[in-house]
């Protein structure tokens, strides 16, 4: 039996294509296809849409990027792969620079992220050109180097799919941390300042439009958001799907 084209089950297959499509190209590593199992799993347990709690998380992180003063995306190749059109949308509606920060760092590899996003309409692509590399403090060597003038001077960081060695480190190094992670559970979900738990695929399109719809006034008014909090309810979430599932 086919499957209609806007179930669940036939997007998760598309996204499939989509990062085995960015594997071949040379954008998405091997580690980077297992992470996003992990990611595939946490989705099936939150019912793979997009929460009343995650969009919660959603507006704080829209508030937080256009607040900003200097936003910036940090970009890896599951991100690339998945979201190359929509990183330079949001880019361009907040204002946020986009840095190519990699796990498993490879020049080549930034060069073909960098090409792609470029052909999606991006202008300026930070953490290409080693004359600008700094590093952050208190993290292990290939893994710290950063653009001296993206996320090193940064106060606002979007990093999704992030390890969390990582995060803790920018949180160290003083910038406010809003990422993407299914897994409410992980050292980033539990770190970051904002955790938007959902997949990238569809939390970024809904980023953007909340973006978009948010006034000046929105902005002026403080944010009540409390990431811990918001994390427990979708561990809740996770927990009542089970239970339903386990007694169906
Ligand atoms: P941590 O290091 O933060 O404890 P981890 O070691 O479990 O996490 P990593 O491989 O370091 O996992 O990071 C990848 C994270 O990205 C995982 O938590 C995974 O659930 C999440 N993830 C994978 N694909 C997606 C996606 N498409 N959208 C949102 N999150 C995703
Ligand atoms: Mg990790």
């Amino acid at each position: 039996m086919l499957i209609p084209k806007t179930h669940p089950r036939a997007i998760s297959l598309y996204i499939r294509e989509k990062l085995v499509h960015g594997f071949r190209e040379g954008i998405v590593v091997e580690e980077g296809l297992l992470a996003h199992g992990r990611g595939e799993m946490f989705d099936y347990l939150i019912g793979e849409k997009t929460t009343k709690t995650s969009r919660k998380a959603i507006k704080a992180a829209a508030r937080a990027l256009l607040a900003a003063k200097l936003p910036v995306i940090s970009v890896n190749g599951n991100f690339a792969a998945l979201c190359a059109k929509e990183i330079v949308e949001l880019s361009k509606i907040t204002g946020a620079k986009i840095e190519v920060n990699l796990f498993y760092a490879s020049e080549k590899r930034k060069k073909i992220i960098a090409q792609i996003l470029r052909k999606n309409g991006a202008n300026e692509i930070l953490g290409i050109d080693p004359k600008f590399a700094k590093r952050i403090p208190k993290l292990d060597s290939a893994r710290r180097v950063v653009d001296k003038r993206g996320i090193f001077s940064a106060d606002v960081v979007l990093v999704p799919l992030e390890d969390g060695d990582r995060t803790i480190a920018l949180k160290k190094f003083g910038k406010d941390v809003i990422t993407f992670d299914l897994n409410p559970m992980s050292r980033t979900a539990q770190t970051a300042d904002i955790t938007i738990v959902d997949n990238v695929i569809r939390g970024m399109k809904i980023l953007i439009d909340v973006c978009k719809k948010l006034s000046k006034e929105d902005l002026v008014e403080k944010s009540k958001f409390d990431n811990k909090k918001n994390l427990k309810k979708s561990i809740g979430i996770i927990r009542k799907n089970l239970r339903k599932m386990a007694n169906a």
